[in-house]
């Protein structure tokens, strides 16, 4: 019986088997079991670049994974683990989806985050900015 799941994870390897019929495999993220994926529709895996982390939406089926879309670029959130395309990037090197999150990841220290958040409004200080929003890339 086929079953449609979706993955999240980071694309480690993926190889050709032939012009038609890629091989791709995606580490899941949360338990770290690994789940090989056959891609039908080779349009949805041409810009997938390694180390990225996707959601892989597909049919589970005896065979393997079809997958059906990809969403790419996407980062869990490291304070509440939800998956998001745009989001702040925290204290150069959290990922926050929301600016409660982005504020736990200050400890709680909203003053220090809107402060932080201040640089960008100032062309001198911007580059100088540890945190920001911005979609994920
Ligand atoms: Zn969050």
């Amino acid at each position: 019986m086929n079953e449609r799941i979706t993955i999240y994870g980071t694309l480690e390897s993926f190889e050709q088997i032939s012009p038609e019929d890629y091989s791709l495999v995606i580490k899941e993220y949360e338990s770290g079991k690994e789940w090989q994926i056959v891609a039908t529709r080779w349009d949805v895996f041409e810009d997938l670049q390694l180390f990225h982390h996707y959601r892989c939406t597909g049919v589970k089926t005896l065979n393997g994974l079809t997958a059906e879309e990809v969403d790419r670029w996407g980062r869990y959130c490291d304070v509440c683990g939800k998956w998001h395309t745009e989001g702040y990037y925290v204290l150069e090197d959290g990922y926050a989806c929301d600016e409660a999150c982005a504020v736990a990841l200050y400890n709680g220290d909203w003053n220090a985050f809107r402060a932080d958040l201040a640089l960008l409004d100032d062309p001198e200080t911007e580059e100088e900015a540890p945190t920001y929003w911005t979609e994920w890339e």
